[in-house]
Parts: structure tokens; C-alpha cells; sequence
């Protein structure tokens, strides 16, 4: 069987930086990793040859070699005669993976998602987490909301209370690693002897194997339930906020302990509003009139409304500012301002009345401004505030 480029295994371009090549190699590695995938010889062949790429490349001068060479410049280049990248096994490989992210738990690198692994017993039973996208309004996020939340989850069955093993017998200690959960081997490898740890393939890495199976999860230890949560969102959240709850996600399996549920937050768009930080900002329609001599108006806010006062000789695009009337900051008690941006109205239709009011206003109005840059101006005023 002839081999991959390395480069074309990595994903990466011949000019790739170390870095780059690390990066690849850990997203591969993390895909393929046999204990996410466990039983998998597809998944665990991808592993070893992104290994053995990543080993090759990460090292300057075999990288050179290789590049000059292509496989042959490496293989059999390593560890002495006949130990090269031909032989290159699992243990190696997963020897190699944990020299260089070994430190960050593999909880940490599959996302914590409770991927059965070879470091915790823990890992091995903890239920998956489970995250719920909640929709907030603009106005639920001013003001803070308690919300339900319906959820489909894991449980621990009720009628072997998560044992998995039929009521009145009980689960039986692996023989095969004696309760462990854990296999050690000593293996042979390039880099010499070492032991290796790997889950038992028996009982999953739970240490206990169910002889007699609970009729109503099958030995799971474990159904689906729909539960109704009330979860309390406090003011001034934002789009992407996640609200961690503990113990609320996917129970483990075989009375492991439950994930944890995940709340994401997401912001509805508002037909009045646009959030800016904790500022939003609206736009009104004023008439000519009160644009020209000046009145009272009444704007909606997050709250209902306020009465907002218009100075005479207001232009289109000058804004005002509510303060206060925004949105409160998450972890303070300031609050962010509503702006206020007017708009002068134009009517499309006009009584005889209107009309004739206008025609007579047209003669008598003095002339325009020239046309100039105060536009720009305004809009840089109303983006400084
Ligand atoms: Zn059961
Ligand atoms: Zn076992």
C-alpha cells in the first residue's frame, strides 16, 4: 500500500508554518481519535497517518529530508534499521498525540462531551451535555425574564434506578479487567517498551458488565424524558451568552453522572429597535411642523413609551438621546441610553387644504442652503452621540 503525501494527510500546504501544521495535525487528530471513535479501524488508521505525518513534519530537519526525499527519506530514518514510520503502531501514536496535548485533557479537547476515554474513569460515564438555543426579545433582554424550557433528555430508568441490571440482581465486576475499567499492556514500540493504557473493550470502560439486563432500558440504565425547566435570564444578556445549568444535561449512562445543560442565548430582531451594546437606537418620523417650530412627541421604548422634546429648527438625522432608557449592563447597574434619530416625514397624499397651505408656503419660503458636507457631519454626530 503506497502512502499519502503528508502534507495532503495534514490538510496543509507545503509552505505551512510550524504552527499551522500543529494546528492541522490536533483537529485531525481530535476527529480521529480512538477513543472518540472507539472500535473504529477506519477512524484508528486516520489517527496513526496523521501521526506519522505530524511526526515527520513537526521536525525540521526530517521535514527537509522529506521534502528532498518524499517517504523514503524518512522511513527506516528513525529509531535505527528497520524500526521506521513502516512500523509505526497505535501506542505510538497515541504516545506522540499526549506528548504534545496530553496536558489538556482529553474532556478539554472533544469538547467535554463525555467521550469515553483512557485517562478518567469519570469521562467514561458522564452524560453528555445538552444545549437548548433560547430566544430572547429585545425587551426580554431589558428587562430580564424567567423562561420554561422544554427538554428532551436522558434520565436515569426508573425501574432499575440506572443500574441497568434487572431489580434484585446486580451488575457483575469485568473480569476481564477486574473492575478496573482500564487495560494495561506492555508493548513494544519504536521509541522501546512502555505500558499502555486503553479502555476495557468488554465493558466499555465501566468496570462492570450486566449479566441480566433491566427489561425497561435494556440495560442502559437509562430513557428519554421531556421535562419542563424554569431558568431565570437575567437583564442584559446578549447574542452568544450561554448560561451553564449544572446536572441538567444527558444523564450517564448506567448511573453515571448527568452533563450539564447549556443554555445558549439568542437575540430576536426588534421591528423598532437596533442593540448597540447596551444602547438601542430607533428612528422617528417627525412632521415638517414640528421639525420647524418645535413640540413634544411620544416615542416607544423598551419599557412603553416616553415623551421626548423636539427643539425648533430640527434637520433629519439629528439625534437625541433618552438616557437610561437602553439596556441595562449585565454586571452593573448602569444602563445603556435609547437614541433617538428623527426623521422628517414627507405626506405621499395631501388634502385641498394641505395643499393649498403648501403651494402658498413654497412661495413664501426663502431660498435653500447649497448643497454641502453638513450631512456627513450629522452622521458622524450621531455615531460619536
Ligand atoms: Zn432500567
Ligand atoms: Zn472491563
Amino acid at each position: 500500500m503506497s502512502k499519502r503525501d503528508y502534507y495532503e494527510v495534514l490538510g496543509v500546504d507545503r509552505s505551512s508554518s510550524a504552527d499551522e501544521i500543529k494546528k492541522a495535525y490536533r483537529k485531525k487528530a481530535v476527529q480521529y481519535h480512538p477513543d472518540k471513535n472507539p472500535g473504529d479501524r477506519e477512524a484508528e488508521e486516520r489517527f496513526k497517518e496523521a501521526t506519522e505525518a505530524y511526526e515527520v513534519l513537526r521536525d525540521d530537519e526530517k521535514r527537509k529530508r522529506y521534502d528532498q526525499f518524499g517517504h523514503s527519506g524518512v522511513d527506516g530514518g528513525f529509531g535505527g534499521p528497520g524500526a521506521g514510520f513502516g512500523g509505526f503502531d497505535l501506542s505510538d501514536a497515541l504516545r506522540a498525540f499526549m506528548r504534545d496535548f496530553g496536558g489538556m485533557g482529553l474532556d478539554d479537547l472533544f469538547g467535554g462531551f463525555g467521550a469515553g476515554g483512557a485517562t478518567r474513569e469519570r469521562s467514561v460515564r458522564r452524560g453528555q451535555n445538552l444545549q437548548v438555543r433560547l430566544k430572547l426579545t429585545l425587551e426580554e433582554v431589558a428587562a430580564g425574564v424567567s423562561k420554561k424550557i422544554k427538554l428532551r433528555r436522558m434520565s436515569p430508568c426508573e425501574t432499575c434506578r440506572g443500574s441497568g441490571a434487572r431489580p434484585g440482581s446486580s451488575p457483575a465486576t469485568c473480569p476481564d479487567c477486574r473492575g478496573v475499567g482500564q487495560v494495561r499492556q506492555v508493548q513494544r514500540s519504536i521509541l522501546g517498551q512502555f505500558v499502555s493504557v486503553a479502555p476495557c473493550r468488554r465493558c466499555g470502560g465501566v468496570g462492570e458488565v450486566i449479566l441480566d439486563p433491566c427489561d425497561a432500558c435494556h440495560g442502559e440504565g437509562r430513557g428519554q424524558i421531556t421535562e419542563t425547566l424554569s431558568v431565570d435570564i437575567p437583564a442584559g444578556v446578549s447574542q452568544g451568552n450561554y448560561i451553564p445549568i449544572e446536572s441538567k444535561g444527558h444523564a450517564g449512562p448506567r448511573g453515571g453522572p448527568p452533563g450539564d445543560l447549556v443554555i445558549i442565548i439568542e437575540e430576536k430582531d426588534h421591528h423598532v429597535f437596533e442593540r448597540h451594546g447596551d444602547d438601542v437606537l430607533c428612528e422617528v418620523p417627525i412632521s415638517y411642523p414640528t421639525a420647524a417650530l418645535g413640540g413634544k412627541i411620544e416615542v416607544p421604548t423598551l419599557s412603553g413609551t416616553a415623551r421626548l422634546e423636539i427643539p425648533a429648527g430640527t434637520q433629519t438625522h439629528q439625534v437625541f438621546r433618552l438616557r437610561g432608557q437602553g439596556i441595562p449592563h449585565l454586571h452593573s447597574s448602569r444602563r445603556g441610553d435609547q437614541l433617538v434619530r428623527a426623521r422628517i416625514w414627507t405626506p405621499k397624499k395631501l388634502s385641498p387644504e394641505e395643499r393649498m397651505i403648501l403651494e402658498k408656503l413654497g412661495e413664501i419660503q426663502g431660498k435653500l442652503p447649497k448643497p454641502g458636507r453638513g450631512i456627513f457631519e450629522r452622521i458622524r454626530d450621531a455615531i460619536t452621540g
